[in-house]
């Protein structure tokens, strides 16, 4: 008979000698709920799993990238990329960024580029702020455009009308002009034939 303890070990008793133990898929357990007496009670239980559950969730989190500009700065001299490092000073932790030249090879490679992330993320958000800024800026100027287009389209719509109907009265003159010229030009033809 299969007993089951959850998770993660599950323990089969052997035919045999009763000491093999080896692991059993889930689908094979058999649970038998509140056979023993608890040891803790049932919201202490699910209030443990829920803080495990939070552990879960942060060890995840903590595997995702934790320096923001990762990847995205390199070195004005050298070229090669600056990495993150941690910076303990007077109790407190601060990120870095430095020439990962002159950090791996020292000061003979390269110059002892590094900038805080904090004055990274004043220069960025000052940077997002002013293109925020001058969009703003043109899509007012834009929208005044607009505005002033819209107010003169009737205006010019009418001037289109009117110079087409002029096209159109100045072909109907060619035509008349063409047809007379051919009249006078078989008339003239007519008289010398005679
Ligand atoms: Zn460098």
């Amino acid at each position: 008979m299969a007993i089951s303890v959850e998770p993660p070990v599950v323990f089969l008793a052997d035919a045999n000698n009763g000491k093999r133990v080896r692991k059993v898929p889930k689908k094979e357990w058999l649970r038998h709920e509140d056979v023993y007496p608890p040891i803790i009670s049932r919201e202490d239980w699910e209030q443990a799993q829920a803080l495990l559950q939070k552990q879960i969730r942060k060890r995840v989190k903590s595997n995702t990238p934790c320096h923001r500009y990762a990847g995205l700065l390199a070195c004005g001299d050298c070229g090669a990329p600056f990495v993150a490092i941690n910076r303990y000073w007077n109790g407190s932790c601060r990120v870095e960024y430095i020439c990962k030249t002159y950090m791996r090879h020292g000061k003979d490679t390269c110059t002892s580029h590094r900038i805080r992330e904090e004055k990274l993320d004043v220069m960025v958000w000052e940077l997002v702020s002013a293109t925020h800024e001058s969009r703003a800026e043109e899509l007012k100027k834009l929208a005044q455009m607009q505005k002033i287009w819209a107010l003169r389209k009737p205006i010019l719509d009418a001037h289109i009308l009117l110079l087409q109907e002029k096209v159109q009265k100045l072909e109907q003159e060619i035509d008349e002009i063409v047809m007379e010229k051919l009249i006078a030009f078989k008339n003239f033809y007519c008289d010398d034939t005679r």
